[in-house]
């Protein structure tokens, strides 16, 4: 199923968001963002775009999208919340904005998923969850996590692990390190080891190695670079 991390290379967009910036609220000239998605569509193999972006609060909410969720335009406006999309529709490309965070994507054959897994969104199992709303055997679903800040540079006070061992009990130890005061936190691990619970096959789950802060010349990082940045993706689309 065609699908793809974006990362800051390859769009049109300039100044604090050279070049392929995605994120439609971030202060980026609109006709740049949309020359960067006719861009996408293009790398996805769709002839016109149709997107669902996903509107993301850091919540574990799921919708359902369809058609009526494609933007004509990607600056419309959202009349929805939601930090995870599933569809089963041929020809809707969803897409889930990350710069630090974890874009998961779910490809089950007979449907697909976009998910933003910030901490809190991980520590609410939001990429199970966005499993069991694809309705596919697990067994059979295949899982991509994207570039995200990795637990080289995560660095959290005790809320994090502790959110995570709410959740996971003893499954979310080995991705918590302990350093001085602090934690380190392996936010991909934690998705990784969720859909491994959930059912999902660990061989059909692939891992980007890539840190988004450690590569901010090549990414997007919101803790390397604060507001002043753009939008890679994570992308799906049944065709
Ligand atoms: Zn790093």
């Amino acid at each position: 199923m065609p699908h793809i991390f974006t990362n800051r290379l390859g769009g049109v967009s300039s100044g604090a968001y050279e070049s392929m910036n995605l994120g439609v609220n971030r202060g980026d000239d609109p006709a740049c963002v949309r020359e960067n998605y006719r861009r996408l569509a293009a790398l996805l193999g769709m002839e016109r775009g149709r997107f669902a972006l996903a509107s993301q609060k850091h919540t574990d909410i799921i919708l359902r999208a369809d058609f009526r969720h494609a933007k004509n335009d990607v600056f419309d406006p959202a009349d929805f919340v939601a930090d995870g999309l599933v569809t089963r529709e041929r020809g809707l490309a969803l897409v889930v904005f990350a710069a630090d965070c974890v874009p998961v994507l779910l490809d089950g054959g007979e449907a697909v998923a976009a998910v933003h897994a910030g901490w809190r969104g991980t520590a609410l199992g939001i990429a199970a969850k966005a499993l069991r709303e694809l309705g596919c055997a697990p067994g059979s679903v295949r899982a991509y996590i994207g570039p995200s800040i990795g637990a080289c540079c995560f660095e959290t006070g005790p809320e994090v692990p502790r959110a995570m061992l709410g959740l996971m009990g003893a499954e979310a130890e080995p991705f918590i390190v302990r350093s001085g005061e602090k934690y380190r936190v392996d936010l991909k691990g934690l998705n990784r080891r969720q859909l491994e619970l959930a059912g999902v096959p660990a061989g059909s789950i692939e891992v980007s190695p890539d840190c988004t802060f450690c590569l901010h010349d090549k990414y997007w990082s919101h803790r390397y670079a604060g507001d002043a940045r753009g939008s890679q993706c994570g992308a799906i689309v049944m065709l």
